[in-house]
């Protein structure tokens, strides 16, 4: 199987390892496989039986074909590990009859991105060798929190990778700090920035940018690359638990082989939600697709007229991680749905107007799949306390929206069906909020709140964020932004 890009009609010529070598296209558009492998009942109904690891392999080894089987389950044996995702990879926990929350927070950081960060790093090693590279990757992140970390133990101890990650000193939360501060590894690195969020980020593009610094990177062996979200590596192994989910269905006698269900996705990059479709395309029973967003509502505008329009107030929610006006995975389904040029001109819009309209039968085709719903904030803390006192069920801030929009759409839409709900975070990510919707009082703090949440609902804190405050601490480095590049040289040496 090949791949090409979002944007131009050119045949697919980029093996698996060279799109996740590069990251984008060279015209800047997105990598899509040129064909969507299927996926039969046979094969599912054989997959019941398996271990996640197993059931990863299969689906993966279909779309990385210059990948051979053994190597794709040897990763994934590695990356989903039961001492690494504790309590299972991707667990189905009934919420209540008809709801199943299929929790993909079990990982090293306790939340939906180490399901993609601990499989592609190794991905990345083996498309190094395969594409003959001789040269080390460094990988450089700018991070607000929650991808920083999510990189740092998805890479930690990769071979043929180091990574740097760069956070604004108070532009995080407490236990992030602490979560960074006292990452380990061989390969990796961690340094606060003086600034903000967007200080760092732009610190980090013109590293990047920098013809200089490529220069003294290659003299040195290394070659820059990023952990981006939009990477072929980070969205293939999210389509893997969709059909582990079904395969959890069945097993449960929640539907049977050949029924189709309903998922219902927190939605930022639109990745998670994209990986689902692609899963449909494949074959699997997937009938309707709930897009579910806070109070940045730019996706359920554009499921409802058509229009993606990013000229508008950005708020901060109670749920961060879908905070976004740009949701860069829409295009790959845009060009699903409408094709490479009509795609190549939406993105040119979005870039020139910060907006487009698409035609009104690519509206109606997607809208066969696919409906929005937003949450508001007082929704989100009301559903995680209905939740947990009517079910018992804990949800964090992000899983929150996605329950109650899935609410709304059986309310709407009267489609009894079994609703799947990603759960991408623990609720312990997000304990002074969760605490706080729960106990009707706020925790003294962000620490403390950890254990007020623990006290309150008898649930245990997660390993990774358990005893976090005593650990020992590994990176105290703050510089100025302008240090940024040599902090780069220094560490490489
Ligand atoms: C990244 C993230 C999301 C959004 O997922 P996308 O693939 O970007 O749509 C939702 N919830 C949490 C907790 C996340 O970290």
């Amino acid at each position: 199987m090949f791949y090409k890009s979002t944007r131009n009609a050119d045949p697919a010529t980029a093996t698996a390892a060279e799109v996740i070598k590069q990251g984008l296209a060279n015209d800047g558009g997105l990598f899509v496989p040129d064909t969507v492998p299927s996926i039969t009942l046979e094969e599912i109904n054989a997959l019941r039986g398996e271990s996640y690891p197993v059931r990863a392999a299969t689906v993966l080894s279909k779309f990385l074909t210059d990948y051979t089987y053994e190597e794709l389950l040897a990763d994934c044996s590695e990356a989903y590990a039961e001492t690494s995702f504790v309590g299972g990879a991707a667990p189905l926990v009934n919420i209540h009859d008809g709801f199943e929350s299929l929790e993909l927070w079990h990982g090293p950081t306790a939340a939906f991105k180490d399901m993609a960060l601990q499989i592609m790093p190794r991905l990345l090693s083996r498309a190094l060798v395969k594409t003959g590279e001789k040269r080390t990757a460094l990988i450089l992140v700018a991070t607000s929190g929650d991808t920083g970390k999510a990189a740092l133990e998805g890479y930690k101890d990769v071979s043929g990778i180091k990574i740097m990650v760069f956070y604004p000193i108070d532009g995080v939360s407490r236990v992030q700090k602490l979560q960074m501060a006292t990452q380990t590894g061989s390969n990796v690195n961690v340094c606060a920035i003086r600034g903000n969020f967007d200080d760092a980020q732009s610190g980090v593009k013109e590293i990047f940018g920098d013809a200089e610094m490529a220069k003294a990177l290659d003299e040195k062996g290394y070659f820059f690359s990023s952990a981006n979200s939009i990477n072929w590596g980070r969205l293939a192994p999210q389509i893997v638990y969709y059909v582990s989910a079904y395969c959890d269905l069945i097993n449960a006698g929640k539907c049977k082989l050949g029924d189709s269900f309903n998922v219902c996705v927190p939605t930022g990059n639109f990745g998670n939600i994209f990986a689902a479709y692609l899963a449909k395309q494949m074959g699997l029973p997937i009938g309707h697709m709930v897009c579910a967003s806070n109070a940045n509502n730019i996706l359920t505008d554009f499921l409802h007229t058509g229009t993606y329009d990013r000229n508008r107030d950005f708020y901060l929610t109670m749920s961060p991680s879908m905070d976004i006006l740009i949701s860069s995975n829409l295009e790959r389904l845009l060009y699903f749905t409408a094709g490479s040029e009509k795609t190549a001109a939406y993105m040119d819009a979005l870039k020139k107007n910060g907006a487009y309209t698409v035609d009104a039968e690519i509206l109606a085709e997607i809208r066969k799949n696919f409906s929005g719903y937003f949450t508001s904030e007082e929704e989100t803390a009301a559903t995680i306390r209905d939740t947990y006192n009517r079910y018992g069920y804990l949800a964090d801030t992000h899983t929150a929206v996605a329950i109650h929009a899935a609410e709304e759409y059986v309310r709407e839409s009267g489609d009894l069906r079994p609703m799947v709900i990603d759960s991408t975070a623990s609720p312990y990510k997000f304990a002074n909020d969760v605490y706080c919707a729960v106990a009707n009082e706020d925790a003294q703090d962000e620490l403390a709140a950890l254990d007020a949440l623990s006290e309150k609902t008898g649930t245990a804190i997660p390993y990774p964020l358990a005893g976090i405050a005593t650990r020992r601490v590994n990176f105290e480095q703050v510089i100025d932004r302008t240090e940024m590049a040599n902090a780069v040289l220094d560490y490489i040496g």
